[in-house]
């Protein structure tokens, strides 16, 4: 089971094997953390991306880190689910994302891998349930992942991280 931490920061900086992105189907890069990374690997992640594409939402395929700064190897580009209002099945898309991503990595080897909080942005899923979903499908994925970091980019994110954390007990 993975050490799972909390941090508040750009997944851009992130010391591990594998960074997560929430992509969107096409693979191509957008805005919110998706942009961040692709502008942090280079232009040879969009292409890798669109080699791979589409991506269906809870699914996640991996690509070169490209330019990213090592020890990064791999980035795992999931798509999250868009927030309709709860009742479309977005809560286990979501918790897909998670498991989905963890699975990918176990077959690059990654041993620790950067998560952002997938769907929390421009897709709208409400913070308190997304930080819910990452934790308990992190503990409940078997994985030989051994170190998970989920990183809040804003303090009002880090802190439902932090208490979702807390009370799944460690
Ligand atoms: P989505 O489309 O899946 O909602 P977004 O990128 O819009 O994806 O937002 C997902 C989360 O990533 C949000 O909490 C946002 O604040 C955060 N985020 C944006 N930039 C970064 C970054 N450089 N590092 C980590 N998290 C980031």
């Amino acid at each position: 089971m993975p050490v799972i931490e909390v941090v508040l920061g750009d997944i851009t900086r992130e010391d591990v094997d594998a960074v997560v992105t929430a992509a969107n189907e096409s693979l191509l890069g957008g805005g919110g953390v998706d942009g961040a990374i692709h502008r942090a690997a280079g232009p040879r992640l969009a292409r890798a991306g669109a080699a791979l594409a589409p991506c269906d939402p809870g699914e996640a395929v991996a690509t070169p880190a490209f330019d990213l700064d090592p020890p990064v190897r791999h980035v795992i580009h999931t798509v999250g689910p868009v927030w309709e209002g709860g009742g479309y099945g977005e809560a286990d898309v979501l918790a897909s994302c998670y498991r989905r991503s963890l699975e990918i990595a176990d077959e690059l080897a990654a041993r620790r891998v950067a998560f952002p909080a997938i769907a929390t942005g421009v897709y709208g899923f409400p913070g308190d349930q997304a930080a819910e979903i990452a934790i308990s499908t992190i503990r409940a994925t078997p994985t030989n992942v051994e170190h998970v970091r989920l990183v809040a980019f804003d303090q009002a994110t880090y802190e439902l991280l932090a208490s979702a954390l807390q009370r799944s007990g460690r």
